[in-house]
């Protein structure tokens, strides 16, 4: 068993934020051997009953539950930051040469390496990840997190169609390679496989409805691709496949909506799409760096609170500008307070800093049925986690000093963080003294 005494956030079965200013969190070996949180709570109340266990003492630290990042894509590392005029150029001049790059294993590793390294320096302790339509980059990722004991999620990218030379898989080679994926690597100490199609419009019929039936197969594997992000190929999506309600439909259709699905974007839905959300239990993974990046649009907060549907936030780089939970957090803010006319008006809305601080911890892991498991620092959850400095620089200590309340502190750092507030992240590992499950 350890301790660490520090000011402490974790998060109410509601979602409300728990902040003890004098906390203590105990973690030890879980059934598995691996650390979890054994108790969580006030200092004083709990330390009696911890009297033997080791302590490292942390003042004016907070220690808070490892963020959770639902859409990300690990080979579009060396894209971030390129110009484009929207998506559809964005993705033919730059992000499609780089991928095919992934064809070769010791370029997907040292990628895959700087991926993990960045993800840890910004206190991201799971992500759910694509990678490109190559094998190697699939098992080039999922070996580097499991070397670092890393909870990650990726899959193979399915792509059959509308797509150059270099990164177009064929249809039914994707298929067999996806499912030797998923028995290779799903359940792999903490890694988790993801049915990846790209979108819509970059797959055949048969690739999407051979994808569903693999999702059919096997329930507890994730599904993630992207929806409705931008008109242009909202219109593409409509008219490939004219059968389907809308562009969200079209993935209904193929069996690939379901709970574990996680749709990036979800900007341009109407009442019925959110609703479909809601019935099949799928989420949507809210990208507003991306968005404000590439000229896209925003996500509907008041939507996504009339009709309810599951959803919580992520970088989405390279679209995305940032690996930073703290600029996501703080880019969201400025979308959901953002206002649209046109078809489909969007009023604006002021999230509070405890709730877009949730949507990015536990309310990501609810959102890829984790909840309990990871994103939050309650008893019986992975031991993943952060140490955060709310005087890591000048501004920021005298903002944070200042704060009176919770949302306060919350907030600030929210608006001025980034990863120089993130002084370290601690990962779940095996226990010393705890049977190892992976061999030495
Ligand atoms: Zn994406």
């Amino acid at each position: 068993m350890k301790s660490w005494r520090a000011s402490l956030l974790r998060f109410g079965e509601h979602g409300h934020a728990v902040f003890e200013r004098d906390g203590l969190l105990v973690t030890g070996p879980g059934a598995d051997g691996r650390a979890v949180v054994l108790a969580a709570g006030d200092h004083a109340a709990l330390s009696p009953r911890y009297a033997d266990v080791p302590c490292t003492h942390l003042p004016g630290r907070i220690i808070a539950p490892g963020f959770v990042d639902t859409h990300i894509h690990y080979p579009q590392l060396d894209v971030i930051g390129s110009p484009a005029e929207g998506l559809l150029p964005w993705l033919e001049h730059y992000t499609f040469p780089h991928e095919a790059q992934f064809a070769d294993r010791a370029h997907a590793t040292e990628v895959a390496t700087f991926f993990c390294d960045e993800l840890m320096r910004h206190g991201v302790t799971t992500a759910l990840t694509f990678c490109t339509s190559h094998p190697a980059s699939v098992d080039a990722l999922f070996s580097e997190a499991q070397r670092r004991d890393l909870r990650l999620i990726a899959g193979k990218v399915l792509q059959d169609r509308h797509s150059p030379d270099g990164v177009r898989d064929e249809t039914e080679q994707s298929l067999i390679d996806t499912e030797a994926l998923i028995k290779k690597w799903h359940g792999a100490d903490r890694l988790g496989y993801a049915i990846t199609p790209r979108f819509a419009p970059s797959c055949t019929e048969q690739q999407l409805r051979g994808a569903g039936e693999l999702a059919a197969r096997y329930p507890d594997v994730w599904i993630q691709s992207h929806v409705a992000e931008n008109v242009h190929e909202i219109e593409w999506a409509r008219a490939l496949f004219p059968d389907s309600r809308s562009y969200l439909a079209i993935y209904a259709d193929h069996g690939l909506m379901r709970r574990r699905a996680m749709y990036a974007h979800c900007i341009h839905f109407d009442d019925d799409d959110r609703a479909l959300m809601r019935e099949t239990q799928t989420a949507a993974a809210v990208c507003p760096t991306s968005n404000l990046f590439l000229g896209s649009g925003f996500f509907d907060f008041a939507g996504a609170e009339r009709v309810p549907f599951l959803h919580a936030l992520a970088s989405d780089v390279g679209g995305g500008a940032s690996f930073s939970p703290f600029i996501t957090m703080r880019a969201a803010y400025f979308a959901a307070r953002a206002t649209s006319t046109g078809l489909q008006p969007k009023p604006g809305v002021s999230l509070s800093p405890e709730h877009l601080w949730w949507l990015h911890t536990a309310g990501a892991a609810r959102a890829l049925d984790l909840e309990g498991v990871i994103g939050n620092l309650q008893p019986g959850c992975e031991a993943d986690f952060v140490v955060l400095n709310p005087e890591a620089t000048p501004l920021l200590a005298r903002r944070t000093r200042a704060a009176g309340s919770l949302a306060e502190l919350l907030f600030a750092l929210i608006v001025l963080g980034d990863d120089r507030v993130v002084e370290r992240t601690v990962i779940a590992a095996p226990q010393q003294g705890a049977p190892s499950l992976r061999p030495a």
